[in-house]
This record gives C-alpha cells, structure tokens and sequence, in this order.
C-alpha cells in the first residue's frame, strides 16, 4: 500500500482546499443562518465547482469529468468540508452515481453523463430512506418482513413507481434520483428491491416537505412524493432485484467518502481551536501552553491522523481487496464521525463561553459534525453490522 500521493492527487487536493478557502468559507457562516432553503441553496457555488471540475470530479473525462477514484475523491472531500460539511455534502451526493456506471444501460449512461458534467447545476441524490423504513435496510439482517412502502410495479411495458422517501440528501434540487422500490413482495429485502434511474422531470414526481437541520445547513434534504412515476424499463439500474448489489458499490464507495467529509469537518473544528489557543491568553500566555488545553489538541490531532489513515486505507481497499471488506467502510465512517464529533465538543471547550456564542465558528461546526452520527446509517447499527461480520466470520479479525 502507498500512502504518497501522485501529482494529480496533490493537485486535486490543492485545487479543494483552495476552493474551500476562496470561495466556500466566506459564503458558508451567513448561508447557514438563511432561514429559506431557497435562499440557503449555495447554487452560485455549485456553479463555481462545476467551473473548476470538482462537481463532475469522478466522471469520466471523455465526458468532461476528471476521471477521480475513489482516494481522490476522499482527498477533495475532506478539503471541501473543512469549507462547509453541506456544500461538500451535495458535491459527494453528486460523485455516488460514478460508481455505479458499470450498472447502467450503455444509453443511458451516455445520455446522462452527458447531462450531469455539461449542466453546472445536476446534482444527484440517492433515495432510500423511508419513515417506516430507516435503519432497517441498513440492518445486518435481511428480514422478509420489511416492506419498503415505495413499489414499483410493471404496466405496459414500463414501471410505475408509488410511495415516498423522506431524509434524502439534495432531494428538492437534483435533476436525477437513484430510488430503491420494492417489486417483489414474496422475495427478502435483498432479492425484492430494485434500483431506478429517476429523472427530476418525471411526472408523478414531487418533492415533499423540506426537512430543516440543524446542521449541514447548505445541504437540502426533503421528501420525495412518487405517485405512478413512470419510468423506462432501460431506467432500471443492472436489472430487477438487483438493488442490493447497487446498493453494495454505492456503501463500498461512499463510505470512506462520507468519512472523509466528517474528517473535514473535525479539522476547521481543530484548525480553529489551535488557532484561538495560540491567541488567546489567560493564566499570563497563550491558553495553548496549559496543559489541559494541550491535552485536548493533541487528542484532536491523533483521532483526526487516525481517521485519515483509515479513510485513505479504505479507499485504497475499495479499489484493490479483493474480496473488498465491508465492515472497513463501516468502521472508518464510525470513527471519523466520532472522531469529528469529539474535535468540535473539544474546539467548543478550547473558546470557552465563546464556543456557543453564534458570532464564534464552534457552534456551527458542532451542529455540523453531530449530522454524520446518524446519516449513511446510525453508527450504531453500523457497529452491529460490522460485529455480526465478525461473528459470522466473514471477516476476519487480521
Ligand atoms: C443528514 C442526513 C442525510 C441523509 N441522507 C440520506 C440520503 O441521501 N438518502 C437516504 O436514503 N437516506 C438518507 N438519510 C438517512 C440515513 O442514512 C439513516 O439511515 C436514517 O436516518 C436512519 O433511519 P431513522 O432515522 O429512521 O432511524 P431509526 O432506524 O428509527 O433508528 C433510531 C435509533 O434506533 C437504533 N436502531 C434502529 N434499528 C436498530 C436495530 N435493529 N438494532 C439496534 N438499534 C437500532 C438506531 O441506531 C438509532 O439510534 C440521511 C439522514 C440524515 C440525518
């Protein structure tokens, strides 16, 4: 394994974080308290990253992607939410399909990729959570009992889709949606479910209620209503009862993803604590020369290097493990959340009263990073999967 970055890595990396810096940093505090989602929407900086390749960063590039992998994407996430966790949100959301190309319809993937690196504002969103169904499909069991509400059935020739998804990620702005529906009821969860490709336009689609946050506030989440949807027997994503296998790519791939955005947000929660610590002074020096204080840097620093390496070891094992581990992206996803969680309660203590003072950064990084203890799967459920892993010996303890 090599942890020393090639020069298109380095590049990519440098072009985030100076986008992070430039553009996305000044814009995100005052985006943040918007009340209107409307208003709140960062398109002006969607717009901005598509310009410099970062939106369509893992498309490939014979269709004006960058050709990312899965590390490299990693790299520009952590960057991008040391800017903002929402707007790195809705760019991450946006790679997730890249992953699954090898599923689709040559068509049709012709058709949207396309669309997705020529239009500077497609976004996509990944659809399945449902009120009645939330950590179950992310359960370590696969229960015949849980019924997705949303259905899709056959009528002439094409799928009508029926129900609604609620929690999803750029749900009111993508121009296209990955929906699970269930349609097969005699089969398990991991048999019955399929995966759509959703176009924005399709009539029968509607956006829901837009869900409030308290945290990644640039990121939209709503519901998504769907009464006979009807979409293409070509819009099946690799073939009816075959989301599970969609589904795994998409967790593969999205993981150390997701976990390199929670490492992004635990370094500005560090980057400003260690600033503050030098600056301020009481007890007669800089509050970073007492030793409780030094104390809760120097834990920032570790949980965040040992989150890093984790994610860089996952991203790496997406590519090359075969078979690849689940429980990796799992397991790092944990901890680069907690670990993100802890660096903003620490930065919160590191300012003192000002660390829930609205006018100082803490407050808003604290809302932030409790946002990934629960999305892409609660951690505990995460934990009791990768622990079943174990005690099934599908993996192995070395
Ligand atoms: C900010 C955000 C963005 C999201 N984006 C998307 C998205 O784009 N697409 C999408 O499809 N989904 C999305 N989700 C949903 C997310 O991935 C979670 O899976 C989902 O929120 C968890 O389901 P739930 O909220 O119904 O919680 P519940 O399933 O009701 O869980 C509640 C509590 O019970 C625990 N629990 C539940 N079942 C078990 C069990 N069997 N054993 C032990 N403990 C259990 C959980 O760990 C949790 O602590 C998002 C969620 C958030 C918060």
């Amino acid at each position: 394994m090599e942890f020393t970055l090639t020069e298109e890595q380095r590049a990519v990396q440098e072009l985030a974080r100076d986008f992070a810096r430039r553009e996305i940093e000044p814009a995100a505090a005052e985006l943040d308290r918007e009340p209107d989602w409307k208003k709140r929407m960062p398109w002006a900086l969607v717009e901005k990253a598509s310009a410099v390749g970062l939106r369509q960063l893992p498309y490939p590039e014979e269709y004006g992607g960058g050709g990312a992998d899965v590390l490299t994407c990693c790299l520009a996430g952590e960057e991008l939410a040391v800017g903002d966790l929402g707007m790195a949100v809705n760019l991450d959301q946006t790679w997730k399909l890249a992953h699954i190309l090898d599923h689709m319809a040559p068509q049709l993937k012709d058709h949207w990729l396309r669309r997705l690196c020529a239009e500077p504002r497609f976004l996509t969103a990944i659809s399945i959570t449902e009120p009645g169904v939330g950590s179950d499909h992310q359960g370590y069991y696969d229960d015949p009992s849980i019924a997705f509400y949303t259905r899709a059935e056959r009528r002439n020739g094409r799928w009508a889709i029926n129900g609604m998804k609620h929690y999803i990620s750029n749900g009111p702005v993508a121009s296209l949606y990955v929906v699970g529906a269930r349609t097969d009821m005699s089969k398990k969860l991991r048999d019955g479910l399929t995966g759509f490709l959703v176009p924005r336009e399709t009539a029968g689609l509607a956006v829901g209620k837009v869900h409030e946050k308290i945290g990644q506030r640039l990121s939209m989440n709503s519901e998504l209503l769907f009464k006979d949807a009807e979409v293409n027997e070509e819009n099946v994503i690799l073939g009816a009862g075959k989301f599970w296998e969609i589904r795994g790519r998409l967790l593969a791939c999205g993981k150390p993803e997701a976990a390199a955005n929670c490492v992004g947000v635990g370094r500005a929660a560090f980057e400003r604590a260690l600033a503050h610590a030098r600056e301020r002074v009481q007890g007669g020096k800089p509050i970073a020369e007492h030793q409780a204080v030094a104390a809760m840097l120097a834990d920032m620093a570790i949980g965040l290097d040992l989150a890093r390496s984790f994610v860089w070891r996952c991203a790496w094992a997406v590519n090359h493990q075969k078979p690849y581990d689940f429980t990796l992206g799992w397991k790092a996803k944990i901890f680069a959340s907690e670990t993100a969680f802890n660096c903003a309660r620490w930065g919160m203590e590191i300012f003192g009263g000002a660390g829930i003072m609205q006018e100082a950064p803490m407050e808003k990084l604290m809302r932030d990073a409790s946002t990934f203890l629960h999305s892409d799967g609660t951690n505990q459920v995460l934990r009791l999967r990768t622990a079943s892993a174990y005690a099934q010996g599908t993996v192995s303890a070395f």
